[in-house]
């Protein structure tokens, strides 16, 4: 190929963070040759955290979610083809073929289809009045059933579901959460961590009913009256709104029809890329929530539904499209307001296995920074209410750090100072 790329054609498929990032990348890299854009909702790529924060709760406004400006794209030469879902992929004749019929040939092609919020499998699931978040248009269908007095079940108590409480609760609903494990995020902090969840949901009125499931949802009459959630132990719920945030589930299935590589369980079937983010097939990358990338710095491979993966992978695999050397090792990052709680997370441990928790700060003041070691090594850490230490956190995990439980649980150590290398 030239230098700049031009004759070559790289098309994106999907339409969130990832994909404009990506198209942003390869211009970035210099790239000259044609870039398509191939997403299936009507409106240009936004970022998804605000619809369950600022954009659920009306302070902040659309156009703050748009990951570019419209006019970006044209300006940029990217050939944005909105409101078309690609339908087919053909990895030997190097096309994909969108809804309307349309055929488009690429010389590469970035997966990144994104992923979609898991549904209820049982009665009622799809009863009126019952959410999911997703998109821009579940926020504001939700915002507006969000009313003063309303009556709310949040079924699930991840992420999504403690921000959509937080948002419900602020916007003067009553609301319930139902949660199947013994705490809310317990299986992604582990127990100690996820009691400060549990605590400020609480000492904010929210009735969290956990280690029960949702049997079904029996709707109200004739559109008027409210649904009734039930729960495994009999308890019956009246709920004006119900909003089921059970997790995402990755959109695989122009890759698995393509006979790309898929991860298992343990990525939630993700799209398997090595560190590169090239799928089974050399001309074919994925990124973002859609990928189960080898991550060379944890030695495994792991599939994030995060903001900060959606927007550093792309800058990675517009290197590996264009023949540049380059890896995304990164740690997961996350972060999460909800209330007066702010929280960043940085790195990757599993809460089943043997762990020890350091804890520098308060857990009951919710003002702390928490870090899980797993044989001595700092395998992630957690600012809550502790500001400006991100960068520290990330090298601490990004080292490999083994620093004495004593120093990291001593304010007067500088976490600038723990890392190692
Ligand atoms: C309500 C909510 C709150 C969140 N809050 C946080 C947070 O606080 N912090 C955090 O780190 N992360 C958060 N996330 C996660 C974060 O938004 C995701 O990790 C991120 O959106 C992933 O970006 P993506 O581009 O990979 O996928 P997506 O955002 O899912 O975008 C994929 C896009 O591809 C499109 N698409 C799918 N199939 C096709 C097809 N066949 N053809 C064409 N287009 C297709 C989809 O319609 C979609 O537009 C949140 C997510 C949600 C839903």
């Amino acid at each position: 190929m030239s230098e700049a790329g031009s004759g070559r054609t790289v098309v994106v498929a999907g339409g969130g963070l990832a994909a404009a990032k990506t198209a942003e990348a390869l211009r970035g890299e210099g790239f000259e040759g044609s870039i398509v854009l191939v997403g299936a909702e009507a409106v240009v790529p936004y970022e998804r955290p605000g619809l369950s924060k600022g954009y659920l709760q009306g302070s902040a406004e659309r156009a703050s979610l748009d990951v570019h400006p419209a006019d970006w794209y044209a300006d940029n030469a990217v050939d944005l083809r909105l409101g078309a879902a690609v339908t087919a992929l053909d990895v030997a004749g190097h096309a994909i073929t969108t809804a309307d019929g349309d055929r488009t040939r690429y010389d590469t092609l970035v997966l990144a289809t994104g992923s979609r919020a898991r549904r209820l499998d049982l009665p009622g699931a799809d009863a009126a009045g019952v959410h999911h978040l997703r998109d821009v248009g579940d926020s504001e269908r939700l915002r507006a059933a969000l009313r003063p007095g309303a009556r709310v079940v949040v079924v699930g108590g991840g992420w999504i579901g403690l921000e959509t409480a937080a948002a419900a609760v602020t916007a003067g609903a009553q609301v319930t959460v139902v949660e199947v494990a013994e705490l809310p995020l317990v299986r992604v902090l582990g127990p100690e961590v996820a009691r400060v969840f549990d605590d400020l949901h609480r000492a904010h009125g929210v009735d969290l009913r956990c280690g029960v499931g949702v049997r079904d949802v029996v709707a109200g009459d004739s559109g008027e009256g409210a649904n009734v959630v039930h729960l495994d132990d009999g308890t019956a719920l009246p709920a004006d709104v119900v909003v089921v945030g059970i997790g995402a589930a990755p959109n695989v299935e122009l890759a698995r029809d393509a006979g790309l590589e898929l991860g298992g369980r343990d990525t939630g079937g993700g799209v398997c890329v090595d560190e590169h983010l090239r799928t089974s097939h050399p001309d074919v990358l994925a990124v973002g929530d859609l990928a189960a990338a080898w991550n060379p710095l944890l030695g495994r491979r792991i599939r994030v539904e995060h903001w900060a993966n959606a927007l550093n992978q792309p800058a990675v695999a517009a290197r590996t499209a264009l023949g540049v050397p380059a890896s995304y090792d990164r740690p997961p990052y996350f972060y999460t307001d909800q209330f007066e709680l702010g929280m960043e997370f940085t790195g990757w441990f599993d809460p089943t296995q043997p762990y020890d928790l350091v804890v520098r700060g308060d857990l009951d003041s919710r003002e702390f920074v928490a870090f899980w070691l797993v044989e001595g090594v700092v395998a992630a850490a957690m600012n809550v209410n502790v500001w400006d230490v991100t960068e520290h956190l990330g090298l601490l995990v990004r080292s490999r750090a083994t620093p004495p439980a004593a120093h990291l649980a001593d304010p007067a150590v500088a976490l600038a100072d723990l890392a190692e290398g």
